[in-house]
């Protein structure tokens, strides 16, 4: 992949643009990514020669968009091997394919008394809807957690398991920490019991194969905009006799079979979850993301961001005072890190004046943050797209910053 990324990089126009008079180096990945051109012209393209609502036309562009649709779902089924399209729910993203769950899986299935299970490590995405769904239900959260090197302590996974326990909800890969966490053998726990297990991908799907069948997971969820696609856009898969079971999220058109005022009924899956006019062209758009990772190849663009990120552990561990936050063996290209007396958000502020685009605060993870007693962190994430270069300049731009601001 190294050798390709000269090319690789000319598909994004961005990362040939200037940020305060430098070239921009964008280690903002886990954020959101940037668009390949494919992407961008896909969106133009459509809303200039194939727009219209979908589903519900008898004429000419009605089905050619409702067609691309379709074959989107298609495209991202492969994309995470689903069994079936009937399995693929489009939403607006990761927050709102695990708030659909928390409350279409909380309505079915969840009484007072009952048990859900998240990690100490969760995106805050993955914590509030099930403690709305808790408080709606009188249900209980009960939380897995995790040592200081941020991996989770799975032994204890076990014990907190019981008879009420109903689903468990757990990250592929932490946006805080890095760390890929151990989901098979999270689900193998969890089905001995026969508790349904909900994996957030959003920072997973974009770097790792994923399989849902050989995960054997309940749902997956991921988000459209984190994986070079458009804003708005997500892809949420559930095994197809739960959905079946669940319960509406949302009310409107195209989720009904049938309306009455004394009866309605729903529509077969996945429109049963998707009311009213979708983000179809972003969806459409999003399949072209995942048609071009897939070109480039999902096993080595986790290759070489692994490369990417033990080059950038190596070289920011040099730096006195600097402490990386998360350092679990098994680790995606996220860099978490403190350093002594210097304030997350000074040196982000200063970086941005040198092109450098890193996150700083508590990346929605506030527990995280209280596990290691600290306000924030800064946050390095990287892409395929980045290159050891980059890697170079900001380490080196890092130090000044922290030259100037000691
Ligand atoms: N979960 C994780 C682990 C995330 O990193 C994020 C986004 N930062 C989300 C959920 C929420 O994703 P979105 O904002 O795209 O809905």
């Amino acid at each position: 992949m190294k050798e390709q990324i000269d090319k690789i990089r000319t598909d994004f126009p961005i990362l040939g643009t200037q940020v305060n008079k430098k070239p921009l180096v964008y280690f903002d990945n886990a954020a959101t990514t940037q668009k390949p051109q494919i992407v961008i012209d896909t969106i133009t393209e459509y809303y200039s020669k194939y727009n219209a609502n979908i589903h519900r036309g008898v004429h000419f562009l009605s089905n050619f968009a409702t067609e691309a649709t379709e074959k989107a779902r298609e495209v991202a089924r492969k994309f995470i091997n689903a069994d079936a399209v009937e399995e693929i729910v489009f939403t607006s993203g990761t927050t709102e394919s695990v708030n659909l769950v928390a409350f279409s899986f909380g309505e079915t299935f969840i009484e007072k008394d009952d048990e859900i299970i998240v990690s100490e490590m969760e995106h805050h995405s993955n914590i509030v809807p099930w403690q709305m769904l808790c408080q709606r239900k009188g249900a209980i959260l009960r939380v897995l957690p995790f040592n200081d090197a941020g991996e989770l302590e799975i032994a204890k996974l076990p014990e907190l398991i019981n008879s009420k326990t109903k689903i468990i909800s757990v990250a592929h890969v932490s946006n805080a920490l890095g760390t890929i966490n151990p989901i098979r053998e999270i689900i193998k726990i969890a089905h001995k019991s026969n508790i349904p297990v909900f994996i957030d991908g959003a920072q997973a799907a974009q770097h790792i194969t994923v399989d849902v069948k050989e995960l054997d997971c309940d749902f997956y969820a991921f988000s459209g905009h984190k994986a070079y696609g458009p804003t708005g856009t997500g892809v949420l898969y559930g095994k197809k006799n739960i959905l079946e079971k669940m319960t509406p999220y949302k009310g409107g058109g195209e989720m009904i079979a049938k309306v009455s005022f004394e009866k309605t009924t729903y529509n077969s899956l996945p429109f049963k979850f998707e009311a009213g006019t979708p983000n179809y062209i972003d969806t459409i758009a999003l399949a072209k993301a995942l048609d071009y990772i897939t070109d480039l190849g999902l096993d080595k663009i986790y290759k070489y961001e692994t490369e990417l990120l033990e080059y950038a552990t190596t070289e920011l561990k040099k730096i006195d005072k600097l402490k990386i936050i998360g350092e679990a063996n098994h680790k995606s290209s996220v860099i978490s890190f403190i350093i002594d007396d210097i304030h997350p958000s000074d040196a982000g502020t200063l970086l941005d004046q040198m092109g450098i685009a890193i996150r700083t605060g508590t990346h929605c993870a506030e527990p995280v943050m209280q596990h290691f007693g600290i306000s924030g962190t800064m946050r390095v994430s990287f892409a395929f797209y980045n290159t050891f270069e980059e890697i170079d300049y900001f380490v080196k731009s890092l130090c000044y910053v922290i030259s100037i601001l000691t």
